[in-house]
């Protein structure tokens, strides 16, 4: 199963994330300006549309359990 996560050692935590318009589901989180971006995986489908739309590639396909679970795709 293909989800995605945020690199957080590679993302620049910018302000408004560029990447989070691209998501059609609106499974990329940012709760506030200061926080970091975090894939929402009960949302996620793994399109892989904000892989490309992240100006610094902070944002990876990877392959998941089928269940999603302990599978660490939210990493902060
Ligand atoms: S995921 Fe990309 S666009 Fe979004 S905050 Fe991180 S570096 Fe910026
Ligand atoms: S892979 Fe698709 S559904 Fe998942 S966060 Fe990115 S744009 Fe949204």
């Amino acid at each position: 199963m293909l989800w995605v996560e945020i690199d957080w050692s590679i993302c620049h935590e910018c302000r408004k994330c560029l990447a989070k318009p691209s998501c059609p589901v609106r499974a990329i989180v940012k709760p506030d300006p200061d926080e970091a971006a975090y894939i929402d995986l009960d949302r996620c489908y793994g399109c892989g549309k904000c892989v490309h739309a992240c100006p610094f590639s902070a944002i990876q396909l990877i392959h998941v359990n089928r269940s999603g679970k302990g599978c660490g795709a939210i990493i902060r």
